[in-house]
């Protein structure tokens, strides 16, 4: 079966403050939700790096932690990087990989983007390779074939024994912060067809989680989380509410 996963990115928000007040409410309302935690959903806080060992340590049993990027490489003179195994170290169990603002604000391809994927797993975390199509592309009806290449070439490295640690998460450009979601049929056809890839590319596709990201918010989730392909929701600004992140947690059917 495969896990729900909400996983709340802040992107490069926050402070010490902001760490403190909201992971100690989102675990407050978390654990009242003691059910839905128990039937196979993973609730995970993936903030800025420089937070991660403060989140961790407020987690508890209820919440899991990830980091919002890594390095290809393992360790050495790599100025300002962090590795996939620092992030281990500190507790984390999810890496974020591939986030269309790293592959268009930092440049990273799905070469690197590969690299990254294998060095997560081998640091014995789950990769949540993230892909979706610009505006333009799904305009100019490329969609499926943008998504499915993201898919393919991110998971290139993948070993047929690691699937249990992958993750993908279908996050259309167009619809990050922008407040349009893709509607919910548009979404399921989208994690059918990735589905479909992953089924091509020889893995267990009917185990592996995938997420649907892009101005989710409590009152669009439950829509979402009602198609029979989607898996739960990488969560951008409506992460930082714990109120809003809580009842997207709850939107499950
Ligand atoms: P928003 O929810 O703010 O649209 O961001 C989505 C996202 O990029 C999560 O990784």
């Amino acid at each position: 079966m495969r896990r729900r996963i909400v996983a709340g990115n802040w992107k490069m928000n926050g402070s010490k403050d902001l760490v403190q007040q909201l992971v100690g409410d989102i675990r407050e309302q978390v654990s009242n939700l003691d059910d839905l935690v128990r039937s196979g959903l993973d609730v995970v806080i993936v903030p800025p790096a420089l937070y991660v060992d403060s989140v961790v340590s407020l987690c508890g049993a209820e919440l899991a932690a990830g980091v919002q990027n890594v390095s290809q490489w393992r360790s050495g003179a790599y100025t300002g990087e962090v590795s996939s195994d620092m992030a281990r170290d500190l507790g984390c169990q999810y890496a974020l990989v591939g986030h269309s603002e790293r592959r268009q604000l930092f440049d990273e391809t799905d070469s690197v983007i590969a690299l990254k994927v294998a060095r997560v797993i081998e640091s014995g975390l789950a990769a949540v390779l993230c892909v979706g199509e610009t505006l333009e592309e799904r305009e100019a009806g490329e969609a499926k074939r943008v998504v499915a290449d993201q898919v393919e070439k991110g998971l290139a490295m993948v070993g047929a024994d690691q699937w249990s640690r992958v993750v993908v998460a279908y996050e259309p450009v167009w619809a990050i912060g922008t407040g349009k979601t893709a509607t919910s049929e548009d979404a399921q056809a989208m994690h059918a067809e990735i589905r479909g890839v992953l089924e091509r590319i020889n893995a267990p596709s009917e185990n592996i989680s995938v997420l649907y990201g892009g101005s989710v918010k409590a009152d669009n989730a439950a829509a979402l989380f009602a198609e029979p392909d989607i898996d739960g929701g990488l969560i951008g600004g409506a992460s930082l509410k714990a109120e809003e992140f809580v009842s997207i947690c709850r939107a499950f059917p």
